[in-house]
């Protein structure tokens, strides 16, 4: 290849890991540099973004239509090759994103159980000449007929952002939350250690009492049926309580971080409920609830998981949540720690005003 174009190729490349430069401006950039496709027009897009992808397999490069001999490793360095790649993988994404349907794959039909499509219709106003472009889910009818009706995109984003709200906490809540919970790591830790020193204690008595079975079996105290009916429960009672210590030292008992992430999800989507034109980040946090969502006379609705179902219940229902008569909310979630976070600490105060 010749040296002045794989110099202007490699700054190509420079610009186009800065992240801002379009395929257009390295076109043009190209063109600037005297780099066209034979007869002075500029390199297409597509072609920039092949150029900008080419791995230069097997020491070939495939440049403006023609192939040149070169070694990529002399002229453009491995880590340069891959933040371009970096850039281009996000773009693709973005597009990909933008020019679809954010909410597929979220949710299922509720009639049928068939998952829902999405689609984009034209409609053509004869009277006024107007065309408009419709886009709406619905269900794909893949387990034979079904009634339930479609969905558009509008409804379906607003239906969402309840959705969100539902499950959302202000900040201020989260804030007093996240206290409660880091005082909770902080006795959940100590009692650990307390579990952890009685499990040992509860080994080193069964191994006692091993031995003292033992030396009544050799003293002929006891008959070896005893004495092996005996030995088998010490031993299988030792074994539980070892396998204890090693689901406490692996941390398996631990529903701190599960809890404190709920608690900053439920936080986010109190402000990602509340933003503007933010369709993908709407998806994006549905998507991320894990919960289940059905479409049903162009309703959706939502089965949470992961205690989202407690946050859901609306106000006066929340009430019943209450572990005090003085308490207006309860977080106690199944699910995330069974009893571990006790109501009498993870209420709110009854006179609580969200801000
Ligand atoms: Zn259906």
């Amino acid at each position: 290849m010749d040296f002045k174009v794989s110099g202007f190729v490699r700054k190509a490349f420079e610009l186009f890991a800065e992240g801002d430069k379009s395929f257009t401006d390295i076109s043009e950039f190209l063109v600037k540099m005297g780099v066209t496709k034979g007869n002075g027009t500029p390199i297409k897009i597509k072609q920039v973004r092949q150029i900008l992808a080419n791995k230069f397999y097997i020491g070939i490069m495939k440049f403006a239509g023609e192939y040149y001999e070169g070694s990529h490793e002399q002229f453009i360095g491995k880590d340069l090759f891959q933040s371009v790649q970096g850039v281009l993988k996000k773009r693709d994404k973005h597009h990909a994103k933008s020019d679809s349907f954010p909410f597929l794959g979220v949710m299922k039909c509720s009639g049928c159980g068939a998952s829902v499509t999405a689609e984009k219709h034209i409609k053509h106003y004869k009277r006024t000449n107007r065309k408009v472009t419709y886009s709406y889910y619905r269900c794909t009818r893949k387990q034979g007929r079904c009634v339930e009706l479609p969905i558009t995109s509008t409804d379906l984003e607003v239906q969402m952002r309840n959705v969100i709200s539902d499950v959302a906490i202000p900040a201020s809540w989260g804030k007093q939350w996240l206290e409660w919970l880091a005082k909770d790591e902080i006795e959940e830790k100590q009692n650990t250690e307390i579990k952890s020193e009685g499990l040992s204690r509860n080994v080193e008595a069964t191994d006692r009492k091993l031995n003292i079975l033992l030396d009544s079996y050799l003293d002929q105290v006891i008959d070896p049926d005893t004495y092996k009916l005996k030995k088998n429960e010490l031993f299988e009672n030792k074994f539980k309580f070892r396998e204890e210590m090693g689901r406490l030292q692996r941390g398996e008992s631990n529903w701190i971080e599960p809890m404190r992430n709920f608690i900053n999800t439920a936080v986010k989507g109190e402000k990602i409920a509340r933003a503007e034109n933010n369709i993908d980040e709407i998806a994006n946090f549905v998507k991320n609830l894990g919960s289940n969502f059905f479409l049903h006379s162009r309703q959706i609705s939502a089965v949470h998981n992961n205690g989202f179902d407690m946050l859901r219940a609306p106000a006066p229902a929340r009430n019943l949540l209450t572990c005090e008569p003085d308490h207006s909310l309860c977080v106690d979630s199944p699910g995330i720690g069974p009893g571990s976070l006790r109501c009498e600490r993870s209420i709110l105060p009854f006179n609580y005003e969200p801000e």
